[in-house]
């Protein structure tokens, strides 16, 4: 689930509303077959067998590398290339112990994959969820290697995390437990080798305690060790910027591709599952385009004002209060009515696999512009499609917040401090030129969205594997 913006402090998990369905929980195992429930099967393809992928459809790795895949077939990319982009270059997890504030130890469990780096050092954040899995890991990783080919940044892609509820420990306990992490993968990570950044459950603060500690136990020390991660504190060789700029991403995407979808942002009608960082700095700055926030659900519940909510002031509750619910303004709803709440964009910004058939069924929406990494089930998304909705992807839609890393790690390593409006300018030529690649991918091979983001994606690396080659 997406975590309050800025929220650094513990706090305990809001216990959700019996009236109002929360958001349900991440569904690595839905209770039905998806695939079957909508239009055509699952798309079969022999490199799941070749490399021993699970066999269950609705596995978060398989379909993650199954959307990759079809594009591949589109553009005729080779065999070697299909591969090695199927499976992680490495996949690191380490176990250590971290003493509680009551004296005791607990065991906890940290992962960091390495996906792909042949277009720079791997890149991508660390995930701090009770129910984080290798699995999720390994697809969040291999997004991130798509992601940051299409958005035109020299990095490969990786992903981590730790498996801890962050908002169950005291910050003194949160800050050993990401201290000795950093310890256990120290060797594993370096501001021109691997640069993790923030994701679900983790924030700034967790940033700074990473490089800091990284800075300490680094053997080179020099100039900007703290360069090994970006999403740090402004304070502390931040960017500006940063915080909101996955969320700025998502809505510099959608003003380039509402005009096709024939809607005008002014005006135009919005929902967000999720009102973490990702999907509060989305509404904020749409609200900022004339748009109007309808409604809002969450891990605590849902919302729902049809004149409208203030994003500001649901983001400065949902501060307080660690969720959505009770928000004054707008009246608590079921989970069934939040997706059923006409709106002409619907924005996913919490977990993957969110969107299954049950949930696109009930959509009535024009665009889905995903927020999250991988919110859309296959099956999900061909329910959509049937119903003529367009989803513009998450490695095109969500590259913002990476865009801006790479910015933070060039500031960094030149010892300079842009300011925001340079940010948001270089910013929105990265979100633009993907854009338009995705665009013209689509013409080219008159497929979905997804397809051709990741065809555009495709294209590059495949070009610099073709003058790399293949070591020995
Ligand atoms: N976690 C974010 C993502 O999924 C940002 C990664 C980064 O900045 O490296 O895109």
């Amino acid at each position: 689930m997406a975590s309050a913006p800025k929220k650094q402090a513990p706090t305990p998990a809001p216990k959700p509303v019996a009236k109002t369905a929360p958001v349900p929980a991440k569904a690595n195992k839905p209770a039905k077959p998806a695939a079957k429930a909508a239009g055509k099967p699952e798309a079969d393809h022999p490199i799941y067998d070749e490399l021993g992928f699970s066999k269950d459809p609705n596995n978060l790795y398989r379909q993650t590398v199954g959307s990759m895949l079809e594009a591949a077939e589109l553009m005729n990319l080779p065999h070697h290339l299909k591969i090695i982009l199927a499976q992680p270059k490495n996949e690191i997890m380490v176990h250590f112990p971290v003493r509680m504030d009551d004296g005791q130890f607990r065991l906890f469990k940290g992962y960091r994959v390495q996906h792909n780096n042949a277009l720079g050092p791997y890149k991508g954040g660390l995930r701090f969820h009770h129910d984080v899995h290798l699995d999720d890991v390994k697809s969040l990783a291999f997004l991130m290697t798509m992601k940051c080919s299409l958005v035109g940044v020299p990095y490969g892609g990786g992903k981590g995390g730790i498996k801890v509820d962050p908002y169950k420990h005291s910050k003194a306990e949160m800050e050993r437990i990401v201290r000795r992490f950093t310890a256990a993968i120290a060797h594993q990570i370096g501001p021109d080798y691997d640069i993790p950044a923030p994701d679900v459950g983790s924030n700034a603060q967790h940033m700074a305690w990473i490089a800091d500690t990284y800075s300490f136990l680094s053997e080179v020390g020099g100039l900007q060790p703290e360069a090994v991660i970006t999403g740090k504190p402004v304070e502390y060789g931040g960017s500006l910027g940063r915080e909101k700029a996955t969320g700025q991403g998502v809505v510099d995407t959608l003003m380039v591709m509402l005009p096709e979808i024939g809607i005008e942002a002014k005006n135009a009608k919005f929902s967000v599952l999720g009102f973490g960082n990702v999907g509060s700095w989305t509404a904020r700055i749409l609200q900022k385009k004339g748009s109007k926030l309808i409604a809002a659900m969450d891990h605590t519940g849902a919302v729902i004002n049809d004149q409208g909510i203030d994003a500001e002031a649901l983001a400065m509750h949902v501060q307080k209060t660690g969720g959505v619910r009770g928000f004054k303004n707008a009246d608590a709803a079921s989970s069934e009515d939040f997706y059923r709440t006409k709106v002409d964009i619907f924005v996913p910004a919490a977990l993957e696999q969110m969107i299954q058939p049950e949930q696109a069924r009930l959509l009535n929406c024009k665009v889905v512009a995903e927020g999250a990494n991988a919110p859309t089930t296959p099956p999900g998304e061909r329910v959509l499609e049937e119903k003529g909705i367009e989803v513009l992807p998450a490695i095109l839609c969500n590259a913002g917040g990476v865009t801006v890393s790479y910015f933070e790690w060039v500031q960094n390593k030149t010892c300079e401090q842009w300011d925001l409006a340079t940010v948001d300018e270089k910013l929105n030529k990265h979100m633009v030129h993907a854009a338009e690649k995705t665009r013209e991918a689509r013409r080219k091979y008159k497929c979905s969205l997804r397809s051709a983001a990741y065809v555009a994606a495709l294209e590059r690396l495949r070009a610099a594997y073709e003058v790399r080659g293949i070591f020995p």
